[in-house]
């Protein structure tokens, strides 16, 4: 599957996962279950879904530490609510709320599509499904002549914009057969396009994060014999705070971690040395330098589209980077002739967090912050260079196969 083909049809979190099972399966990654013992064997592949919605997937070697890449499946769009047709006597809207912090205005006039997964009930038991809807809604905005101000505000309460799923009444039930339950969300529908002379930037919903997403499955995939257990930790959950069973608050990895370390005959204190040895490479998108706003962007740390692979830092701690593995990362990087940059915030602009430090609070390996450069983040459309996404892959590439550790660094 082509990165194109995964941004367009990873509708929702339960879709990435689902097209990442694809991947996976198709390398001869084996499924697990969270519900039954694992049974590993020494150099294959293997994965663990949670919730429908994250996915652990790792290619087990008896020994040597852990080396992880982590990401999130999911991005900022509206949630649908239980009994969402909201009809009138000329209308039916869609009752809904938004999940995450989105750029909402970008979400107007625009092609989006219901998507999520149902749970039908099938011959006495309940069966969780993805589904995407064949018809798209819109979400109208307010004529310019009917709101004057709105070049200069422009503040929509998202309880009353809504989107119109039908002219007169419509039964949402007849909508969606069959459904006991759901996780429905509109998401942007557009298809990703490129753009520029040269046809250097990609455009697309979500490319925060699904491009790390794939490029880290990808990573992932064509490494095939490492010395140590490599890891690809992708979490639902973070545009809303992690905290939830399949979030990089909850266990997951903690639990994914522990079970390979009783698979490779290792007792607490082994499996905690282990931790201590290994590398965390928590994987977000990063705000490039935007040429229309430079004064938003730090004076000394100004990643720019097209410059390579990010590595962010924070004084507060909302990135895990710190001297010891910022150096690492580069000198993995340069030393595969990966280009890098940095990012810092402006020190008076509230810094956004990410998985590697929630992540942490479970299980404490050593962790470096870094990305892709992008603009236009928590849009319905963002935008990236295409060049970096190759920069990325193998820069992750390296990251996985590199000598380099903890070890090697102390
Ligand atoms: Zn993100």
């Amino acid at each position: 599957m082509e990165l194109t083909e995964f941004l367009k049809t990873s509708y929702t979190a339960y879709h990435a996962v689902e097209n990442a099972v694809t991947m996976l399966e198709g390398h001869g990654f084996l499924r697990l279950s969270e519900g039954e013992n694992w049974h590993l064997e020494d150099g294959k592949g293997y994965f663990a879904v949670r919730g429908g919605s994250s996915l652990i997937a790792f290619r087990y070697q008896r020994g040597g530490a852990y080396r992880l890449i982590a990401s999130h499946t999911d991005s900022p769009c509206f949630k649908l609510k239980a009994n969402p047709a909201l009809s009138d006597a000329n209308y039916t809207r869609l009752n809904a709320e938004p999940y995450g912090g989105g750029l909402w205005y970008t979400f107007f006039d625009r092609p989006l599509r219901l998507a999520g997964r149902v749970v039908r009930e099938r011959d006495g038991k309940l069966v969780s499904e993805t589904y995407t809807s064949g018809f798209q809604v819109v979400l109208p905005s307010l004529a310019i002549h009917q709101h004057r101000d709105a070049n200069e505000k422009f503040a929509p309460n998202l309880q009353t914009e809504l989107p119109l799923l039908s002219i007169g009444k419509c039964d949402f039930e007849g909508v969606i057969a069959d459904m006991v339950s759901s996780d429905l969300f509109a998401m942007p529908a557009e298809e990703p396009f490129v753009s520029g002379y040269g046809g250097e930037f990609l455009s697309s919903p979500r490319i925060d994060n699904l491009v790390s997403v794939y490029t880290s499955l990808s990573a992932l995939i064509g490494t095939e014999h490492p010395s140590e257990t490599l890891v690809c930790a992708c979490f639902d959950s973070e545009e809303i705070g992690s905290r939830t069973l399949q979030g990089a608050g909850g266990d997951f990895l903690k639990t994914a971690l522990t079970r390979i370390g009783i698979a490779q005959g290792r007792g607490e204190e082994e499996r905690l040395s282990a931790y201590a040895r290994s590398l965390l490479l928590s994987l977000d998108n990063a705000h490039a330098l935007h040429p229309n706003h430079p004064e938003t962007c730090d004076p000394t740390n100004r990643p720019v589209l097209g410059g390579g692979i990010v590595i962010k830092g924070h004084a507060g701690g909302a990135y895990t980077s710190d001297a010891l593995t910022t150096a690492l990362l580069k000198k993995i990087l340069g030393d595969a002739g990966v280009k890098y940059q940095t990012f810092f915030n402006r020190s008076d602009v509230r810094s956004g967090s990410t998985l590697g430090a929630i992540s942490l609070g479970q299980v404490s390996i050593p962790s470096v912050d870094a990305g892709l450069a992008q603009l236009a983040m928590h849009s319905a459309v963002e935008t990236m260079a295409y060049a970096d996404y190759e920069e990325l892959l193998r820069g992750l590439c390296a990251f996985y196969i590199s000598p380099l550790s903890m070890d090697t660094a102390v």
